[in-house]
Parts: structure tokens; sequence; C-alpha cells
């Protein structure tokens, strides 16, 4: 009878669609087949294509870019990538004001759900504890967006370990500044004379060695370039470059094309990709990233870095997306004021440690598992039931639909995509660390 009446109650409540926006990595309807891609779905607003032809309006950064490839011919795929989200007077990151939350931004995460973040800062909590309560620890966010997250973990924090608040030293590692401004307004209440809250623009100028670290990445490593391949039978792998598209008919003012021969980035293709395969996603920048954190937790003598994402712990292809006002457009559509983002080969991060000797000997990898088990395993439902007594009706209506929208494979409300399944998560650790939960043995 009880489980009936939970049952009635989740299917009103998913008629309720609080988070109208996309969950970035949550694709809906159409995104369940990666074969449904670029020009299928890709959308300029009527008010930025011209009347003469069809072109849309070229961003300034569309036009940098043109001149680069005039000048020095085809870009890599992964060039144009991060030119777009990171190029310093132009990219997305870098200087596009309103990019997570609303209606007004491009896309939503996980983030921005409190009962996520009060997960988070109970495994946070976990791992100091087996840590042995050190007096000196590092807090550092990988890639913190709005700084969301942070806040949220810093205020449970404040109530569920106040002795962990205090002796916490916070590292935001941001390569957007726009980005790094909205986060420092978000934590202001936070920072103290002392710089309690640090920022970086990249891993490498973290320092923290000797003290034990805990690294969280949350929706980091999808904005990370990946470079993408297609087999061709007598050249073997050949990697997509972007050339400038003169075509007064195509909306785009770019297209891929083949690289006419074999590139560098080919030594990074690892031998066991299947046979059948004929195109492949490689996270090229993501494996660089991941021998970077998996340096900075060594060093650190004692650490632990989730990484929760969307991707899967295989080889991918074709999974690069263009994201604007919560609608995926192409990833070629106007460079700087659209959000890419690709699957994450979980596999490839996990090949890019286990290449490396001192990895080998000094750090374990725990999962990666569904982000729904590793909620759930983590006391997901106890903290719902805590917070839907707690609170009145509407606000617990929302509650339950925004963990919903973590755990579920699928939104009956709305037939878009959940995060439960596609989401996973990953941890790793020093080995002189025991398990992090819910890991219990290794
Ligand atoms: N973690 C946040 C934001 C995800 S969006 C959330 O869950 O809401 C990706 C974030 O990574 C942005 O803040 C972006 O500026 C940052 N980022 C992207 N590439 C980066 C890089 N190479 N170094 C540091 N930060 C990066």
């Amino acid at each position: 009878m009880v489980t009936r009446c939970v049952h009635i109650f989740f299917c009103f409540v998913a008629k309720i669609n609080t988070m109208r926006g996309v969950m970035r990595r949550s694709f809906p309807r159409y995104a369940s087949s990666f074969k449904k891609h670029f020009s299928d779905i890709s959308t300029p607003a009527r008010s930025t294509v011209l009347d003469e032809n069809k072109k849309e309006l070229k961003t300034a950064l569309a036009g940098l870019l043109q001149n680069r490839i005039h000048v020095g011919g085809f870009l890599p795929f992964s060039e144009f990538f991060k030119e777009c989200l990171m190029n310093p007077e132009y990219g997305y990151y870098t200087t596009k004001r309103t990019v997570i939350g609303g209606a007004s931004a491009d896309f939503t995460t996980a983030a921005e759900i409190p009962i996520f973040c009060d997960i988070i800062c109970g495994w946070i909590v976990d791992v100091w504890n087996k840590m042995g309560t050190p007096r000196r620890v590092n807090l550092v966010e990988l890639g913190p967006g709005k700084g969301s997250l942070m806040c949220s973990v810093l205020r449970q924090m404040q109530t569920i370990s106040p002795a962990l608040f205090q002796f916490v030293n916070v590292h935001m590692v941001e390569a957007g500044t726009q980005r790094m401004e909205e986060q420092k307004v978000k934590l202001k209440d936070f920072q103290t004379a002392t710089q309690k809250i640090q920022w970086y623009l990249d891993i490498d100028s973290l320092s923290v060695t000797g003290t034990p670290t805990i690294m969280i990445a949350n929706e980091f490593f999808d904005a990370l370039p990946v470079t993408q391949f297609t087999k061709d039978p007598q050249r073997g792998w050949l990697e997509a470059v972007v050339d400038v598209d003169e075509d007064p008919s195509q909306e785009l003012h770019f297209k891929l094309a083949q690289a006419p021969a074999n590139s560098f980035a080919n030594l990074l293709i690892p031998d066991d990709v299947p046979k059948d395969m004929t195109q492949i996603e490689i996270n090229t920048y993501g494996m660089a990233t991941m021998e970077k954190v998996g340096r900075k937790l060594i060093d650190s003598g004692m650490g632990a870095c989730l990484i929760i994402d969307y991707g899967k712990d295989e080889y991918m292809s074709d999974t690069v997306r263009g994201i604007r006002g919560h609608k995926f457009v192409n990833p070629l559509l106007s460079p700087g004021d659209v959000d890419l983002s690709a699957w994450v080969s979980f596999k490839q991060l996990r090949w890019a440690l286990s290449r490396w000797s001192m990895a080998r000997e000094q750090l374990r990898s725990y999962g990666p598992l569904t982000q729904r088990s590793f909620l759930e395993q983590n006391g997901i439902d106890v903290r719902l039931l805590m917070l839907c007594k707690a609170a009145e009706t509407k606000i617990g209506l929302n509650i339950i639909s925004n963990w919903r929208r973590l755990m579920e494979d699928k939104m009956t409300s709305d037939d878009s995509q959940g995060m439960g399944k596609n989401f996973k998560v990953w941890c790793v650790a020093t080995a002189n660390l025991p398990p992090p939960s819910p890991w219990l043995k290794k």
C-alpha cells in the first residue's frame, strides 16, 4: 500500500517540471541516438541570418578563426573547440556573461540542485575522516562554473562538519575569466582576510605538495577539447579538421574536413580500439588533464579526486554538441557564443593513468559507477526524506522533481533524458587512502 502511494505520488510529481532548462548533458528526446547529428539539429536564430545569402552573422571569433585558417591552413577540430571555449578575448567561457542557469542561460547542471551538493559534501567529509581528519586540507574544484557547487558544499559543511570547514583551504581552478568573476561574487561570504579561497587559471599553478587534497570535477571533463578521427582504408586514422566554408548557400562559415595525412595526435589513439570502429573521438585534453590530476594527488601525499560527468567506460565517436539557449546546435555555429561539450570516455582517462608507472603504483581507481548508484549508495534517499519532511508541500515537490532529474534515465514529465544512467562517477585516489564511499574494497 505504502509503495503504491509513493508510486502515485511520484507519477503526480512527474507532471511538474521545475528544472525547465536542458540539463546540458542529459540530451533531450532526439539526442538519445548519436547518429542524428550536426545539421539535423542546427538551428541558427533567424535574426542572425543575413538576407542576401544563408550565412549567419559572423561572430568576432569566427572572423579571427577564418583569418587563421586562410593564413595557416586547416585548424584541427580540437583547436577549434579550444578557441571557441577559451579564446582570451572572444571565448565562450572567458567572455559570455550568462552561461549556466535559467531561461536566459544556455544550460544547467546538477550543481544547481542542492540535494546533489549535499551528497557531494557528505562524500568530502567522509574522505576527510578517512584521511585521519588532518588540520590542513585542500579542497580543489576543477571548472567550477557559477560556483554553485562550492557555495552549497561550504554552506552544508558549516553545519555537518564545522571542524573541516575551519581547516579547509579552497582552490578553484578556472580558466574562464568571466566565470572566475561570477564565482568570486558567489563565494564572497566565505572569503576570509587570509584568502581561504584562491583561484588559479590552470592545474599547473596549484601547489598541494604535502597537504592532503580532495578534488571535485563536476561536468568539467566534457568541456575539454576532443580530437576526432575517421579511419581511411589506405591511410589509417585521419584527424578531423575545420576549414572555411565559402558556399553562400550554407549557413555556417566553417565546415569539417579530413586531414590530408596522419597527424601527431595519432599517437594518442589507444592500441585496443575495436577493429570495426571507423570513427573515434579521443579525449586528448582530458587525458593530459588526468595525468596532471594524478601528479597532484601523488604530490599531496594523500588525496582523492571525484569526477562526475556524462560519458561511458568505452570508446565513442561523434559525441560533440553545441549548446545554446537550452537547445543543441551545430558545434561549428557562432564560435564563441555556443557552448561545446563532448561525452567523456572514462576508459581513455583510465588508460592515460595506466600508462604511467608511478600512477600504477601509487594511485587506485574506483568505478565508474552510474550517478544513480553513486547517489543512492551515498544516502540520497535518506536526505530526500529529511528535506521533504522539513519542507512545505510546494518546495517538497520541487525537491522530488530535482531528485528524479538526478536519478532517472528518462523524465516521464517531458520525455527528456535524466542524469541517472548517462552520468558516471569515477574516483581516483592515492593508494594510502582507505577506499572512499561507496567503494568498499580494493
Ligand atoms: N562545474 C560546473 C561548471 C561546468 S561547465 C557545474 O557543474 O555547474 C565547465 C567549467 O569548466 C566552466 O567553468 C569552464 O570555464 C571551466 N573550464 C573549461 N575548460 C577549462 C580548463 N581547461 N581549465 C579550467 N577550467 C576550465
